[in-house]
């Protein structure tokens, strides 16, 4: 069997290129998307669908890695389409009652909510599945397992479609076609050791390849789990000490400065900005040390 066509689908976020992806999935018996990016970035996926010959109407699932808006905002658009939602179980219920998820984004983004992420809307409960890892999702003519990979968020799944994974960010940041990755490590749920667990048990399937949500394929998939694996235990270390955030922020900064020019920085700053980083390796120190 020739292994399904995977088309990336960049949604242009904030009018940046290569910075948010989307992934349609062309099965035997319908097509799938893998993450479908926010409310505000709808548009851009619809034209991205439009591209390959498709209508929302054309799309019978969606996978989600993760609830974070940038991977899943849109959810409850496509859920209310009749889409089937598929997510982690810990998720699920933001997915159904978005009120909580919605209030702690407001006290993180204030007055920006709506520009960056645009409308959020509830999913019908009947149309999320939620999943433990473990499970092997039948849709479209096409097995996916669901792999649980706790580390940049507790409620995160790794899709596996084959000898391919959709990595959401637990494989990080990478600019398309650079080498440099950056670690998104948001509050509340970075965890240093769930993710270097994560990393070692993913490593072990030894996939052909990776897509990432920021952005794009990967093909060197064992040198860049070892990457990720480093990065993630150096960056912790940067906040052991519980520096206050400036001083955080200004590490992280020269961390991983040495080889960005100032376009990379900008770029890689949207699709992970690096005070959320901060924040959240803060949140997890704070929390070892009550
Ligand atoms: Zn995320």
């Amino acid at each position: 069997m020739t292994p399904a066509p995977i088309q990336i689908i960049d949604l242009h976020f904030r009018g940046s290129p290569r910075a948010v992806a989307a992934f349609l999935v062309r099965g035997p018996q319908g097509n799938v998307l893998i993450e479908c990016g926010a409310g505000s970035t709808l548009p851009a996926l619809k034209q991205g669908l439009q591209e390959h010959g498709l209508t929302p109407a054309d799309i019978g699932h969606v996978l989600l890695t993760h609830i974070h808006l940038d991977h899943a905002g849109a959810a409850g658009w496509w859920a209310q389409q009749g889409a089937e939602i598929y997510v982690h179980a810990f998720g699920a219920p933001h997915l159904v009652a978005p009120e909580k998820l919605l209030a702690s984004a407001t006290r993180i983004y204030g007055d920006q909510m709506d520009v960056l992420w645009g409308p959020y809307l509830p999913s019908p409960a009947e149309r999320v599945h939620a999943l433990n890892g473990g499970e092997v999702v039948e849709v479209a003519g096409l097995s996916f397992t669901a792999h649980d990979t706790p580390g940049h968020a507790r409620h995160h799944l790794v899709w596996q479609l084959d000898d391919v994974a959709f990595v959401g960010d637990v494989a990080a940041i990478r600019l398309e076609g650079g080498r440099h990755i950056r670690i998104p490590s948001p509050p509340p749920e970075f965890e240093r050791e769930a993710w270097l667990e994560t990393v070692d048990r993913m490593r072990a399937v030894r996939f052909g390849r990776l897509y990432l949500t920021h952005f794009g394929a990967v093909e060197n998939v064992d040198d860049h789990w070892a990457r990720v694996a480093t990065l993630v235990d150096a960056q912790a270390e940067l906040a052991r000490d519980l520096p206050d955030r400036e001083t955080l922020l200004a590490r992280l900064d020269a961390f991983e400065s040495r080889d960005l020019d100032e376009v990379e920085r900008e770029r890689l700053n949207n699709a992970g900005p690096m005070g959320m980083s901060a924040d959240g390796l803060l949140r997890y120190w704070k929390k070892l040390t009550r």
